[in-house]
């Protein structure tokens, strides 16, 4: 069977997270988790689903952008995409006229992962397999053959990519059932976004010990005696031994991000998230300096554009932990470069996660890290956030604070219908049935 994309469409699903502050950080105070959610038809009747995730207004700019490039997709067969998949890939981020509206960044990036993680769903479905599960039985040169290495082979070749995933057959096996078993680290986000009271964050770290629950990440940045108040909380709560994240979503500049995680290095935390602009690689790489005696270090990626920034990052020793993100990057292809590049500058890799559906992707390719790359777990976790696994046919697993390798067929993004249907913006039911006194931010 050919299994020729027939139709492309594309939804604006949004989510009133604003409602009870779900997601709030220093810079989103406010955010309605969203998608652009993209269904492949195909001549077969199988259909491939992707999505891309954004924090309410807005999205119908990114359906916009999906709906510019899906001419490129419809018409084509999944065995001619997949058989140059880096042909395919590139063909949708250099677009001649297109490209200008990136390049491989913004809104079309965004709108690019979309159909991409379409595509690697609706080939998974053809194969039978998890899209995880898909990847590590592939071959070191297929998995390659998916990787467009412009711009990046000053830092890694493909050659080198090659040797890195040969070395990493050892022990595959091994691997692969230990993880079957186990599970993948996970790290939890749920219990103190910067919107929750102390009282509602106690409550919910309670029972995050209580299930397991041993690596926590608090959001701060808006006031530094707030900060202070509730990371000393955070700590009296979690007790000396377990983990602590610090996350400023991009708050502060440069000398401001180095005093004021200076003065919370009494609450020990492993690491600080996104200090800066994101775009900022020689700021990340003073404050990793400035802060690397105090034994914290800079972990950055969910708004990190590309493969190019990437290899930065790791070059300039601006982080100290890559987070990738299975929507802002190019799907599955450009995170497998990231992935290798992390693994040859020996920095640990632990995936951005959350919002709507980030959880469900990212977990395969975190296990595919683990499996086929780094073959480690050494200071490496996934982040989790218990929102929203309940609008998916198949929502990811967490048993003891891991996740759980998904068994059912794709890339574990297809939405119920139902769940589409009513938060579609701004016809369903969510957002045109009298809210009872609350206010839809999203508008
Ligand atoms: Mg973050």
């Amino acid at each position: 069977m050919l299994h020729k994309i027939t139709s492309l469409t594309v939804r604006d699903v949004r989510f009133p997270t604003s409602l009870e502050q779900h997601g709030s950080d220093a810079m989103h105070t406010d955010p309605d988790y969203s998608v652009a959610y993209v269904v492949l038809d195909t001549d077969c009747g199988l259909k491939g689903f992707g999505l891309t995730f954004t924090v309410g207004k807005g999205t119908e700019i990114v359906v916009c952008a999906v709906e510019a490039v899906a001419g490129l997709v419809v018409g084509k067969s999944l065995q001619e995409i997949v058989s140059d998949f880096r042909g395919f890939y590139r063909l949708l981020t250099s677009d001649g006229q297109m490209r200008w509206l990136g390049p491989e960044k913004g809104v079309i990036h965004l709108a690019i992962a979309a159909v991409l993680n379409a595509v690697w769903d609706l080939w998974a479905r053809a194969e039978g397999k998890p899209l995880w599960k898909l990847l590590v039985d592939m071959d070191p040169k297929q998995i390659v053959s998916c990787i467009d290495f412009r711009y990046i082979t000053d830092a890694l070749t493909e050659e080198e990519a090659v040797e890195i995933l040969v070395k990493a057959q050892e022990g595959k096996q091994r691997r692969e059932e230990h993880m079957l078993k186990e599970g993948y680290p996970a790290y939890t986000t749920s219990c103190a976004w910067l919107g929750y009271s102390d009282q509602l964050l106690k409550q919910l770290c309670t029972d995050a010990l209580k299930s397991g629950w041993t690596k926590f990440k608090v959001k701060v940045g808006a006031d530094l005696e707030d900060d202070k108040r509730r990371c000393r909380l955070m700590r009296q709560m979690i007790g000396p031994d377990n983990t602590l994240m610090i996350d400023a979503n991009q708050r502060w500049d440069v000398a401001e991000a180095i005093s004021w995680v200076s003065s919370l290095a009494e609450f020990k935390p492993l690491w600080v998230e996104e200090p800066t602009s994101p775009d900022d690689i020689l700021g990340h790489a003073a404050i990793s300096k400035a802060l690397a005696p105090l034994g914290i270090g800079v972990a950055t990626g969910e708004q990190c554009h590309n493969r190019v920034m990437f290899k930065q990052f790791l070059q300039a020793s601006a982080l100290q932990f890559v987070q990738i993100d299975s929507c802002r990057l190019g799907s599955v292809n450009e995170n497998l470069a990231v992935l290798l590049m992390a693994h040859k500058f020996q920095v640990p890799v632990c995936p951005h996660a959350g919002g709507v559906g980030l959880c469900e992707l990212v977990q395969h390719l975190i296990l595919f890290d683990y499996i086929c790359v780094s073959g480690s777990l050494g200071n490496r976790m996934c982040e989790y956030v218990d929102h929203l696994h309940e609008h998916f046919t198949s929502p990811v697993v967490i048993h003891d604070a891991h996740y759980m390798p998904p068994k059912d067929p794709g890339y574990s993004c297809e939405m119920l219908e139902s769940s589409v249907q009513s938060h579609q913006y701004p016809e369903g039911d969510v957002w045109t049935r009298p809210a009872a006194g609350t206010e839809k931010k999203s508008k």
